[in-house]
């Protein structure tokens, strides 16, 4: 059964915490945000497609993945809406239903890859994800210059020591990470 758009505004209050029509856009997320500049629908167009029901245009917007989740907007409404919490709840929603635009596949990946490191093994293993996130990403997009950059870029990171051979050293509880998976039950 399709969803209809007053189900996907729900389902984004439930997920968020929070109720959409509380914004009366005032645009201080906007003002305040440091990712505005570069944002195809800053947070208070995404506030108001999301109170139109437009919750896939919104899931669609290349804004969701260049946001930082820094927590500005949430913090500055007046109204104490949880923006980012929104725009959290939008990329659950994009991936869910496969409606992030092309340019977003890139940071979607990575993201993934972050997740898959987490998951095994309770915190990131920078190796291990970059191998995951390249493996993936250059098979859907056969992306040689990625490859190249992130070559270029490993052994700068291990001379600064901000990348490490060693394969999955992970977290005591292990299971309580997994908990936290099932519970969030994102497909990865
Ligand atoms: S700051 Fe709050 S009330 Fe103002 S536009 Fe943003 S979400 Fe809406
Ligand atoms: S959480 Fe995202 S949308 Fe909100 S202010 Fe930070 S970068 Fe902008």
């Amino acid at each position: 059964m399709t969803k209809s758009n007053q189900d996907w505004a729900k389902r984004v209050e439930q997920i968020a915490h929070t109720r959409l029509n509380d914004c009366y856009q005032c645009g201080k997320c906007t003002a305040g945000c440091p990712r505005g500049d570069v944002m195809d629908m800053p947070p208070t167009r995404i506030m108001r497609a999301t109170q139109t029901g437009d919750i896939l245009g919104a899931a669609r917007a290349a804004s969701i993945w260049r946001c930082l989740s820094c927590l500005t907007c949430s913090a500055r409404c007046p109204k104490s809406v949880e923006v980012a919490s929104v725009i959290d709840a939008l990329r659950q929603i994009s991936i869910e239903t496969n409606t992030f635009s092309d340019e977003s596949l890139k940071v979607v990946d990575f993201q993934k890859a972050f997740l898959r490191s987490v998951r095994r093994n309770g915190r990131t293993n920078e190796t291990e994800m970059a191998t995951d996130f390249e493996a993936r990403y250059f098979f859907k997009r056969f992306d040689v210059c990625n490859v190249v950059r992130l070559g270029l870029l490993a052994p700068k990171m291990v001379v600064r020591g901000k990348m490490h051979f060693k394969l999955g050293s992970p977290v005591k509880d292990k299971a309580l990470v997994k908990r936290i998976f099932d519970k969030c039950g994102v497909e990865l």
